[in-house]
């Protein structure tokens, strides 16, 4: 088996994945990243850049790169019940500059973290390579590293540290016995397709409060509409059976401002794909040699939008730490927990805020019905509710990108 030895592995050349292995090359440390993708031609569902990921990814001097390979900006974020807005949050409010969301191919993040770490000698991609063990001092001693596969050769990669950046289905975690709980809150599934759109760019995140089934519509570059269409927690096969045209009905009643576009442009159950939305955390996110960030470590539903923000927060919170344990010689469990220990009360925050985002917007039902126009006055015109669409769209202010 070919071996190589490195600082830190990162499994998983993702948002979280890329964005620490810049950081931490930039500081001189050693990296490899095991990604199983071979090219960057694949599929991916994160599209839209909140402010506190746009702010960290513009001082990792990577967003206007990104930014020059094609976007769109949306400033407008509106729930909209029969034909009126009941929530519009103006993002042009927030504070300059990132005060916007960027609606972006996430290929375009993903080339530019990977050209600015390509300039470093210490950075090493080990593309269409699948984490299939971990390596570890004896039997069951801290995680000294990883294998990696690419179908033809096993290439053992040690390190002194391991970071599973490996996404919601993470086989690091599951290889370090981390146990995930899963959390079935949000009870609706979505079906999520693109329509080609010729007009100019609407500039919002829509969310469509139809009856039965809620839908989002956002621009989605280049020249497309990223639909996102509800239905009720594993009711789709049910709504399925009766066939192509009784779901392309439905999709149109939701939206009908597009249903011109859906009789066009759907014609089969293959061009629409189902997502199970669900949130998911990770027991623990460290063991010796070993932490888990991202998705690896929480998992959110794609309502709301920050996984990706939360993901490249997740780096550059964990950089500094990570150069500090390094440099001290203690990559042990209670060292790298501290990663854990500053950061979960963040992500619970955030947990928290979308389950009620997600019964607040998509449910039906008369309470929520009369709470909704409510609650959307108080966040509108309230310096309460100013305070916590800060806190939901920046993040934690204090997360920034370290120097060196
Ligand atoms: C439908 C949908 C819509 C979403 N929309 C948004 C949105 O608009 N905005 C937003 O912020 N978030 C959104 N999200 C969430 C977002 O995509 C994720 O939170 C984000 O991509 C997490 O980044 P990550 O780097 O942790 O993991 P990932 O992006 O999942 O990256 C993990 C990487 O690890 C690699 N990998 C996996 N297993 C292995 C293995 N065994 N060996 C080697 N490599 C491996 C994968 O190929 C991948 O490159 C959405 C999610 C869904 C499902």
């Amino acid at each position: 088996m070919r071996e190589i030895r490195t600082d830190v592995c990162v499994v998983g050349g993702g948002p979280a994945g890329l964005t620490l292995a810049l950081l931490l090359v930039r500081s001189g440390v050693a990296v490899t990243v095991v990604e199983k993708a071979r090219s960057l031609d694949r599929e991916y569902r994160g599209e839209i850049l909140q402010p506190g990921g746009l702010r960290i990814l513009d001082q990792a001097g990577v967003l206007a790169g990104a930014r020059s390979r094609g976007g769109y900006e949306l400033t407008r974020f509106q729930l909209i019940d029969g034909d009126r807005p009941v929530l519009d949050m103006d993002y042009r409010r927030l504070p300059a500059p990132h005060n916007y969301l960027l609606s972006i191919p996430q290929r375009h993040v993903l080339s530019e973290l990977g050209d600015r770490c390509a300039e470093h000698d210490t950075f090493r991609m080990l593309a269409g390579h699948r984490l299939s063990a971990l390596l570890r001092a004896g039997d069951s001693g801290p995680v000294r590293g990883v294998v990696a596969d690419d179908g033809r050769e096993r290439v053992a990669v040690r390190a002194a540290v391991v970071v599973g950046a490996d996404g919601r289905y993470s086989k690091t975690r599951a290889l370090a016995g981390i146990a995930n709980r899963r959390h079935d809150v949000f009870d609706l599934d979505i079906c999520w397709f693109k329509l080609p759109w010729d007009g100019a760019p609407t500039g919002r995140v829509r969310i469509f409060r139809a009856p039965s089934n809620p839908a989002l519509a956002y621009d989605s570059f280049p020249g497309c509409l990223q639909i996102g269409w509800t239905v009720p927690h594993g009711g789709y096969r049910a709504v399925a059976a009766r066939g192509i045209r009784h779901v392309k009905a439905q999709i149109q009643a939701s939206i009908p401002e597009y249903a011109d576009l859906v009789g066009r442009h759907i014609h089969a159950l293959s061009d629409l794909t189902l997502l199970d939305v669900f949130g998911a955390r990770a027991s623990r996110w460290s063991d010796a040699g070993l932490v888990l960030i991202g998705d690896a470590a929480h998992t959110h539903s794609p309502l709301g939008a920050q996984g990706i923000n939360l993901a490249v927060q997740d780096a550059a919170l964990l950089h500094p730490m990570l150069l500090a344990a390094l440099s001290d010689g203690d990559v042990s469990a209670a060292r790298l927990g501290e990663f854990e220990r500053t950061r979960r009360r963040d992500i619970n925050g955030v947990m928290r805020f979308q389950t009620l985002q997600s019964k607040g917007m998509f449910s039906g039902g008369g309470l929520a019905g009369f709470l909704r126009p409510r609650v959307a006055r108080v966040l509108m015109h309230t310096p309460v509710g100013t305070r916590i669409t800060r806190h939901v769209t920046l993040g934690n202010p204090r997360i920034r990108v370290a120097a060196g």
